[in-house]
Order: C-alpha cells, then structure tokens, then sequence
C-alpha cells in the first residue's frame, strides 16, 4: 500500500476493487437472502470503470436523470431506474427509451408525462413526512421539502393510481435500519392502504448497509414484513453502502506555515471545495490514515487547500512525526460523492481516478489537465 500510494499521481483518487467486492458481496447476499432488489445509486458512486464488476452483484442502477441513465445504458447490464423531481420535456422520450422503471415526483408530472412513459413501470415518490435525522440540507422530510408527494395530496389523486405500478421513498441520510424501521412505520401509517395496489416498493438510499455496525438483520426483518403484508417486490438503491470506504484521495503537501495558534496551516494540493465539497457542506472531518484528533499526537496541523477561500479547510489532525514538504497524506472514505461532484473552481485541477486491482495493481483509468478546465468555459 506505502509504495502504491508513492507512485501515484496527485492529487488523485484510488479506488480499490478488493473493498468495493467486500461491500457488493454483502449487498449480494442480502438480496439472495431476501429476495429484494439492489440498485447502485449512480449520484453517489459513478466511476463505471468498475460497472463491470459492479453489475456481477447488484440487480441495476437508479439514475437522477438522463445522462446518468445513458451511462448506465451504455455500461451497465441491469435494470435502469429513474427518477427527478422535474423532468425536462425534451428529454423524457430519450428517458422512455432507455429506462425501465420511472419515478415521478408529483401528480402533476406524472399526468403531464403519462402519454410518453406509460408502456413502462411508473412510480410515484411519496414523502412520508416522517424525519430521522438532523441534518437539514439532507432531509427530504423538511417541512418545506419539495422532494416526494404528502399523504394529503395523494388522497386527493387516488384516481390516478391504476397508472402506478410502484411507490418510492428516500428519507435516509448514512442512518441505520432502526430509522427504516421508523420511517416504515411511518409510510405503512399514511399510505398502507394503497400499498397492497402497487407491485413493488422502493425503499431508496441512505441505508449504511456495509458499515460495520449497521444491524442488517432488522433490515431483514422489514423487508420480509413489507413483501408478507403487501405482496410488493422491494428495491433499495443504496449509493454509499456500495462504495463505502472503497477510495482514498492522495494528495502532497506544498508548504507547512509556522503555527499561529499552536496548530500550523498546512497546504496541500486539494481542495475541499473542489475535491471533497462533503466536507464543507455536511460538514463533516475526513479521516486521515496515521493520524488523530488534534492534540492527540505530538504535531498538531490544520489542512488547507491552495485555493482562495478561507473556508477550503479539510480539518484539523495531529501526527506522530512532523508533516514536511512533499509528504504525501492519504484521505479515507473517498470513493463516494467526490468524483461525481468534483469542480475546478481556482483553476485547482481534477484528481486522477486510480483503480487498484485486488493484487494492489493500479491504472491510471483518467488524468486531467488545463483542457478540462478550459473546457467548460467557453
Ligand atoms: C441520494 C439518493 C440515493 C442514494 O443515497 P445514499 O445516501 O448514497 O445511499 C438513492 N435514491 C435517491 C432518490 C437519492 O436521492
């Protein structure tokens, strides 16, 4: 691993076959074992340089719309799930063409659609009102959400039912199957009795299946309720439990700033904002291999991007030997919503997509350069 990450570019992302097997197999057994469906939520995790792979384990991918739903065309053997809050009108033909199964977001879509998708399997997203998390930008149970259909609108529809073939909710955050467990009871409560109408159910993203404490045998427990009580086959289309811890981002120190309050700035060759925006808008502290919370370790750091923002802080570590030019740092959990949410804002360039293979050889899949940058500006 020392000399891998020596050897390649950076700032770059390493994706590592090995640990993204381990999460598809346990995504793998889960639905021999239940009989549910698992799509990969492509938003999350869409480095299709390892769909082949993917596609051994996994029943399809779920799209947010038209161009993740072409890739998934054009690289992944599986079923093709949509869905958008608000589809353009000159593309759900192309939609249509390419997806099986597409998830509306209001009555309204779905009636001003209908002509166009009706040879397909439609699905409605309901809001089931019901939060579990406190993350506000990422609760689509907010009482202002736009995201999914409230029970008092969707009584007033129900002559549109016949139309569905499916019901979706995504409500989960990185949670556990106690709050499916929650937000089920929450759905059955509202919407149970349309539920026996439909032929499947998605369950959405957010469940934090390969994490190694997430109790997977609740989540069992409520599949197996939900296809016994309402003969519906279940879909769950997980981003994060596919490529969880899969990836590390491995980026070089440029300069290491005296320290000014104890902590020395340290600047690094990515960014937060454009590499790792997570960071800065969950907020959250990735883990950093070798290193602690600050004062933890006897050298303390505070990392920063060369960028112009002062905000474009990756966090603080501490160290057991001092940081010195040149080092090289290895960010943890990298693999998911990074790549697909990358940007060259600064100029900073694009990271290199690095795929290791199990016998911890690796390919250079992409490099970046002035013209990706130039690219999308003129
Ligand atoms: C984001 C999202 C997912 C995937 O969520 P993860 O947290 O990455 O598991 C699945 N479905 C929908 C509709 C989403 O918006």
């Amino acid at each position: 691993m020392d000399t891998l990450i020596s050897k390649v570019p950076t700032p770059s992302y390493l994706v590592f076959q090995r640990q993204l097997e381990r999460n598809l197999k346990i995504l793998s057994t889960l639905q021999r074992e239940t009989g549910a469906k698992i799509l990969l939520a492509q938003k999350c995790f869409s480095m299709f340089h390892f769909y082949p792979l993917i596609e051994k384990y996994l029943s399809g991918t779920a799209s947010s719309g038209l161009f993740e739903a072409m890739l998934a065309d054009e690289y992944f053997d599986g079923e093709n799930h949509v869905y958008s809050p608000a589809y353009r009108p000159d593309e759900i033909e192309r939609i249509a063409a390419i997806c099986d199964h597409i998830v509306f977001n209001s009555f309204n879509q779905l009636k001003k659609f209908y002509p166009a998708v009706k040879h397909k399997s439609i699905g409605l997203r309901l809001n089931p009102e019901h939060s579990t998390q406190a993350h506000a930008i990422y609760d689509p149970c907010s009482p202002t959400s736009r995201l999914g259909v409230r029970l008092k609108e969707f009584a007033q529809n129900i002559d549109q039912l016949d139309r569905l073939d499916g019901l979706h909710i995504h409500t989960l955050c990185e949670q556990n199957s106690d709050a499916l467990d929650e937000t089920v009871a929450a759905l059955e409560k509202n919407f149970g009795g349309w539920l026996g109408r439909m032929k499947w159910l998605n369950l959405g993203g957010g469940h934090h299946i390969t994490r190694s404490d997430y109790d997977i045998d609740r989540l069992k427990r409520i599949i197996a309720r939900l296809k016994r009580n309402y003969d519906v086959e279940i879909y769950l289309e997980p981003g994060e439990a596919v490529a969880l811890n899969a990836g590390v981002l491995v980026t070089t120190v440029l300069e290491v700033q005296p320290s000014v309050d104890g902590i020395s700035n340290v600047i690094v060759d990515a960014s937060a904002a454009c590499h790792m925006p997570d960071v800065i808008e969950m907020p959250y502290r990735p883990p950093i291999k070798n290193s602690a919370r600050i004062g933890e370790k006897a050298f303390n750091y505070r990392l920063g991007a060369a960028t112009c923002l002062a905000g474009d802080v990756i966090g603080e570590y501490s160290f057991d030997a001092p940081i010195r030019e040149g080092d090289r740092l290895v960010l943890e959990d990298m693999a998911i919503y990074t790549m697909v949410k990358n940007n060259t804002f600064n100029g900073m360039n694009l990271p290199a997509i690095v795929a290791v293979d199990d016998e911890n050889n690796f390919e250079i899949v992409r490099a970046f350069g002035y013209n990706d940058f130039k690219g999308r500006l003129s």
